[in-house]
């Protein structure tokens, strides 16, 4: 019982039912009182009117009664006059005419017409004949008026007018008495007031009648429409009840749905079908919205995650950016903290906004120093350090990993671009960069791991363990674009003399310094890697003969040239170096690598110091 009254709890669909049957009540309520007290003030106005309309026939049918007996009377008179008859009987004649006078006929009475003399006497009076004859001057009415007094001294001043009174009905009983108003006017000849009324009471009987017949009518009038507003109050409630349970099943439908993310990935099938545009629509649109976006930020994420490296998910980055989100110039920079650098690692058509310098020093970075997003649409020229100011404005928003700043994500847009355009893209993109963060640093964290395992500490350079692992990728990469790659094969000569003259120390300086020779003298894209003790393996990225052995010789030379100074020893060194080209000599890079080997062994035996190319004739076993 307390639950069904705890409204508050109560479904939509009983709510608005509720709300409907309350306004309509309210409704019902008010519009019928207001029609039933305008009606009674109808009905109370047009009774008044109808009174005073009975009233004046009723005084007319008077005047005329008295009017039709006087000329009678008066006609008697003449035939007097004439000597027709005598007095006496003029007068019979007369009294009889007004006996036989009876108009407005009911049932079982009427009105009449009766005769006294001015002095009091009563000639004839159809209702208490027994006063025939008889003087009426001191008669009193049961509430004490001297009727027949009045109607002399009516007649006196003005021979006519009217009375009123109180009197038995003919045909009632004589000692009866009801309130009455009658005409009076003098027959002078004779001194007779003759006289007709009518009873007020059945006056208002009859006003009593009409009221009862107007306010049955409205009764009835009412009662239709509250039987004919029922029903189609009815069939427009069932109607309102249907739409709004249609409308409250998609609202539980969203909320049922929403309640699967607790026990489902988010995914395409969660959304809803609805098409209308009303507000219903609207939320489901968002709701379908949000489920999209969600699902995509989901999935987005499992893929960035499965992504072989770092370099995969920036790729990942730009294609949401210029696909999803259709920026067309998106960059990305990364930080790298400890050399206080930056990197463009997602650059549009290889282009750079920024000024240089950033790259060496990334605090002139404003987005990596306050570790904000930096706005030029809120605040003109904002950052110094963007270089296209004059056309261009950008957004640029920190990646932050592990509580600083471990990127930088740049939209650029033309200026006639406004930003409320591409606020909820830039919106969306925080949200990539949010879900994509702790991916970029668990893969930027296990690239330095890599790194760390993948380096030889003494010369900083590539060991075995990479080439292992990096010799497919680089064969395979190489093969795709159709390219050729040299392999060279270093091996400094006369090593162990120095370990032997100088020590081990020495000999570990000495190396690192030819260490230096040698990267001084490949290109960016070449990988140098310590082979074995004092022999490096270098992979030249799109090297054909001639640049193999044009960048073998300027090893050599700059190997040569130098003098390395350890502990106060000025030492001289020169290299053997033997080429091979991948996959020219070879399909296989481990078969190039032992050809530049046998090279290289060549280049030993034949005097050291020198480069030599790989010739078939120096191979002959199929093993290597
Ligand atoms: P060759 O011209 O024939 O190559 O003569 P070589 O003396 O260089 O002969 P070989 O290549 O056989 O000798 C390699 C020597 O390099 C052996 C080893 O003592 C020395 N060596 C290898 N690794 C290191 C190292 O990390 N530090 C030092 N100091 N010496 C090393
Ligand atoms: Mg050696
Ligand atoms: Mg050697």
């Amino acid at each position: 019982m307390r639950r069904f009254f705890n409204f508050k709890d109560r479904s939509l669909k009983i709510k608005i039912l509720v709300m409907y049957i309350v306004s309509l009540s309210i409704i019902g309520v008010a519009g019928y009182s207001y029609y039933i007290y305008s009606n009674i003030k109808i009905i109370q106005k047009g009774s008044d009117i109808y009174r005073d309309n009975l009233l004046k026939t009723d005084k007319q049918s008077a005047i005329n009664a008295v009017n039709i007996a006087i000329r009678n009377i008066n006609n008697f008179y003449q035939d007097y006059k004439d000597g027709k008859i005598d007095e006496n009987n003029a007068k019979k004649k007369s009294i009889r005419v007004v006996y036989s006078i009876r108009y407005n006929i009911g049932e079982n009475l009427s009105n009449y017409v009766w005769i006294n003399t001015a002095n009091g006497i009563m000639v004839a009076e159809p209702t208490k004949p027994d006063l025939n004859g008889k003087n009426v001057w001191n008669f009193k009415d049961k509430n004490g008026v001297y009727l027949f007094r009045n109607m002399a001294s009516v007649v006196k001043t003005r021979e006519y007018g009217f009375v009123k009174y109180c009197w038995p009905k003919l045909g009632l009983p004589e000692n009866t008495c009801f309130p009455k108003t009658s005409y009076v006017k003098l027959f002078y000849p004779w001194n007779w007031i003759v006289g007709s009324g009518f009873y007020l009471d059945n006056i208002n009987k009859e006003v009593a009648s009409y009221i009862k017949r107007r306010k049955s009518e409205i009764f009835h009038t009412i009662i239709l429409s509250i039987i004919f507003g029922g029903i189609f109050s009815l069939i427009a409630g069932l109607f309102f009840f249907f739409v709004i349970s249609k409308m409250v099943s998609y609202l539980k439908q969203v909320a049922e749905l929403s309640r699967n993310f607790l026990y489902e990935d988010v995914s395409e099938k969660l959304k809803l079908p609805y098409k209308t545009k009303d507000e219903l629509g609207y939320l489901i649109r968002n709701f379908n919205a949000f489920i999209e976006e969600s699902y995509k930020l989901a999935s987005f994420k499992k893929t960035v995650e499965e992504d072989r490296d770092i370099d995969a998910v920036y790729e990942r980055i730009k294609n949401i950016a210029e696909t999803e989100l259709g920026f067309e110039e998106f960059n990305m920079y990364e930080v790298n903290n400890s050399k206080n650098s930056l990197k463009q690692v997602i650059a549009p058509d290889g282009k750079m906004f920024c000024k240089q310098d950033i790259l060496v020093d990334s605090d002139l970075c404003r987005a990596v120093r306050t570790a904000n997003d930096i706005n030029s649409f809120e605040k003109e020229n904002v950052c110094l350090s963007f270089a296209y100011e004059k056309d261009k404005n950008y957004v640029c928003i920190p990646l932050m990993i592990s509580g600083s700043v471990g990127g930088i994500a740049q939209v650029v847009f033309d200026k006639n671009i406004k930003y409320e355009d591409v606020d909820g893209k830039i919106k969306r993109l925080k949200r990539y960069l949010k879900e994509v963060a702790p991916v970029v640093e668990a893969k930027r964290l296990l690239s330095q791991l890599k790194e760390t395992t993948m380096k030889d500490p003494l010369t900083g350079l590539y060991n075995r363990r990479f080439l292992d692992e990096f010799a497919s990728t680089f064969a395979a990469s190489v093969k795709r674009r159709s390219a050729k790659a040299g392999i060279l094969m270093c091996d400094i000569d006369f090593f162990k003399q120095v370990n032997d003259v100088y020590g081990h120390n020495i000999g570990d300086e000495v190396l690192k310094a030819i260490t230096r020779s040698i990267s001084k003298s490949i290109r960016e894209a070449d990988i140098a890697i310590r082979f074995g003790g004092e022999e490096f393996l270098i992979l030249l990225q799109d090297a054909d003969n001639e640049k193999a052995k044009e960048i073998s010789e300027r090893i050599r030379q700059t190997v040569e040239a130098s003098e390395i100074v350890a502990s106060s020893n000025v030492i001289k060194k020169t290299i053997s170096i033997g080429i091979s080209i991948f996959p020219e000599d070879a399909e296989n890079l481990w078969k190039c690598i032992k050809y530049s080997d046998v090279a290289m062994y060549k280049a030993k035996t034949t005097g050291r110091n020198k480069v030599v190319r790989f010739e078939s004739s120096m191979w002959e076993s199929d093993e290597y």
